[in-house]
């Protein structure tokens, strides 16, 4: 089961963590890196985009497939930015609205999570903006790695609070060079922090309000889907949802084996999403869709959650659950039959819920 589950791991994260920055980014050993003796390939420009989600409200994808994606809100007094990304997409972007939107600095940047592969990059707006978070987050980058783990199922396994490249995965194993700020063997909360804007406004309970020009913004606390710290964003005047990692569009998920938190977490998280009155929702990797398309996830999470527990309860093996579980309904979605970027087969969603439901209390 280690195995697999490490496979799954892989899967479901190296590249949506590498995609975000696309070829800017130094690959590491293993990890995309031109045989030795290979002519050395010129940096494939990243891919970014800019497009209306709906009035002034605009989404920002970096990289393609999986990708990166933020977004922005353009106000008579400036921008309302969420997640910077990273400071080569953040001096990118800035360059950008200067240019489409004189005159209208960025005056809020708001911060999902913790997670680098989001939160870098937030130093270009310093000199306008105020940099808003749920209050955990400040928390969890002084924590140790184990307590705030990275993102990409990394972990400090020997608990000497630094990674090594071994210990790193997928995608932060992807940018342990980038990250490693004094070039040694290891790496450090700190340093993978190094990047990030530590928030000048908190809050602490359920919902904060950013107004500016007119404008606003409702902060939603996600009730601890995926990060203790995450936020989603609201925007009630355009009717439109951004949510953080992992609210997918027609797509299975999740590795709720390393994610250790009971899979009923996430579906109550869902659940609050959906009593937002939004039409559109914009996720922070991936497609945008509606509604509909979350009430459909968060009901594939039950369904498959009901579908692992009753063989658990017959005492059926994970293998034997993996022949006979087909969840039919949801034979279109990626990953079903074919593979998909960062996203598990249903084999490998039946074995990660098993694994959460056999592990954690709560279920
Ligand atoms: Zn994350």
């Amino acid at each position: 089961m280690k195995n697999i589950l490490s496979l799954l791991a892989v899967v479901l994260f190296t590249t949506a963590i590498i995609a975000p920055t696309g070829a800017q980014q130094p690959q590491g050993p293993g990890q995309g890196a031109a045989p030795a003796g290979a002519p050395a390939q010129p940096p494939a420009p990243p891919v970014r985009t800019i497009s209306q989600v709906r009035g002034d409200l605009y989404k920002v994808q970096s990289g393609a497939g999986v990708a990166a994606v933020t977004v922005f809100l353009v106000t008579p007094e400036g921008i309302i930015l969420a997640d910077p990304l990273n400071p080569e997409f953040s001096a990118w972007l800035k360059a950008e609205l200067a240019t489409r939107f004189p005159g209208k600095p960025v005056r809020y940047v708001i911060n999902s999570h913790y997670h680098w592969d989001h939160a870098r990059g937030g130093g270009m707006f310093t000199d306008t903006a105020r940099f808003v978070a749920h209050e955990n987050m400040a928390r969890n980058l002084a924590l140790p790695i184990r307590q705030a783990r990275p993102p990409g199922d990394t972990d400090d396994l020997d608990g000497d609070n630094r990674m090594t490249r071994e210990e790193a995965q997928t995608g932060t194993r992807a940018n342990f060079d980038r990250m490693n700020g004094n070039g040694d063997m290891f790496l450090t909360q700190e340093e993978m922090a190094a990047d990030i804007r530590r928030p000048d406004i908190t809050f602490s309970g359920e919902r904060y309000t950013v107004t500016l020009g007119g404008k606003r913004v409702e902060l939603v606390h996600a009730k601890n889907r995926h990060t203790n710290d995450l936020i989603d964003l609201y925007f009630p005047d355009e009717r439109v949802l951004f949510a953080g990692d992992y609210v997918w569009i027609n797509r299975l998920c999740c590795n709720f084996a390393f994610d250790r938190r009971p899979m009923t977490t996430w579906i109550a998280s869902l659940k609050a999403l959906e009593q937002i009155d939004f039409d559109i929702i914009v996720n922070s990797h991936f497609e945008a869709g509606t509604k509909a398309d979350v009430v459909a996830y968060r009901q594939f999470f039950e369904d498959l959650m009901a579908a692992v527990s009753a063989g658990i309860r017959e005492g059926k093996t994970v293998e034997e659950l993996q022949k006979t579980i087909r969840l039919d309904k949801y034979r279109n979605w990626n990953g079903y039959t074919q593979t998909a970027v960062a996203t598990p087969s249903l084999e490998q969603a039946i074995q990660s819920a098993y694994a959460n439901l056999t592990r954690y209390s709560g279920n």
